[in-house]
């Protein structure tokens, strides 16, 4: 077959702690790369994330093994998002995968995903049917966070749609094109937009390790979300500030009529308490939005990389 003809298929894999299951994730790749070999080719850049045990050493021993592999080493810990961004930045593929690299996501379904690619879709989404493998107080949240999400930004994230997706080399350049250094990745994916359609699948249970996102870091992460994507929580304070002063303005003049026809009743401690606490309690919820974003801003305005490599091993 004539070799410029072929294409190049991309996998992104981020790693963290992850040294058990580092062999098992290449011998499913191995087999998808066999199952494809005839038309495409396959690489699979493995971002290792600053892992603390031997992750590093294993990739390397698998790339040993396996050719199609290339390491990017960061120089410490930068977070799955980051780990995600450098491994687009660095894909060469018609077509990219984020994949991760606890075998959750099954490598077999990406032959699926180039189908429809081929078929002229820019985006294929892989939608999990079901949350079983997921903690209870998750599946519950993450209901709520995609329907709040959904009615208060300015874009759409599907619903139980994760990373695991592939994408158009076009789409991959859109991506790398946004200068923002916080990156919610599943928000840019949205955002930029094009031919999509969705397949579906059902997340395995992780073999090896285990999870580095607690309820508190997944929380965090629906607040990234949120602000990434969103200016409601900021404007939601004017109106608020309007229904209270209102409130205060009618209940002000209730006052003025009753001192002047009942004259002074002096005992008012629970009416003034209460009006206290809960203005200046709404006041510091209003000051704590505007420092979220105003962090964000900051964190922006210092234009840090989004993640540092130690070395890349190709
Ligand atoms: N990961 C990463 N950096 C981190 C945390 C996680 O690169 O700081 C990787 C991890 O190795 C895995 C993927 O991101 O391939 C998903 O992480 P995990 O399985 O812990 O999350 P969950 O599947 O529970 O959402
Ligand atoms: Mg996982």
């Amino acid at each position: 077959m004539n070799s410029a003809a072929r294409k190049k298929i991309s996998l992104v894999a981020p790693f963290y702690n992850e040294e058990n299951g580092v062999f098992a994730f290449f011998e499913r790749i191995e087999a998808l790369r066999l199952h494809v070999q005839d038309r495409y080719d396959l690489e699979v850049v493995a971002v290792n994330d600053g892992s603390r045990d031997k992750t590093l050493e294993k990739l390397i021993e698998a790339k040993a093994v396996w050719s199609f592999i290339k390491v990017i080493d960061f120089s410490r810990n930068f977070g799955k998002e980051a780990a995600l961004s450098a491994g687009l930045d660095h894909a060469s593929g018609d077509a990219v995968v984020p994949i991760d690299s606890d075998l959750q996501h099954p490598p077999e379904m990406v032959i699926e995903m180039i189908q429809k690619w081929e078929e002229g879709f820019e985006v294929v989404l892989a939608k999990r049917t079901d949350r079983d493998t997921d903690r209870a107080v998750q599946r519950v949240t993450a209901n709520y966070f995609y329907r709040l999400h959904n009615s208060i930004s300015d874009i759409d994230i599907p619903a139980d749609v994760g990373d695991f997706r592939l994408m158009d080399a076009k789409v991959v350049e859109a991506i790398k094109a946004l200068p923002e250094s916080r990156r919610f990745m599943k928000g840019l994916f949205a955002w930029v937009g094009f031919k999509t359609t969705t397949l579906e699948y059902k997340v395995a249970a992780r073999e090896h390790g285990h999870t580095s996102f607690n309820t508190w870091k997944l929380w965090n992460f629906a607040i990234e979300g949120i602000t990434s994507f969103s200016s409601v929580p900021l404007r939601v304070w004017t109106y608020l500030g309007f229904a209270i002063s209102s409130l205060a303005f009618l209940y002000g003049i209730y006052l003025i009529l009753k001192t002047l026809f009942f004259g002074i009743d002096t005992p008012g401690y629970a009416s003034i308490m209460i009006a206290i606490l809960f203005t200046s309690g709404v006041q510091l919820i209003g000051i704590g939005v505007l420092g979220e974003y105003m962090g964000r801003i900051f964190a922006e305005s210092k234009r840090r990389p989004v993640y540092i490599i130690r070395e890349i091993i190709s």
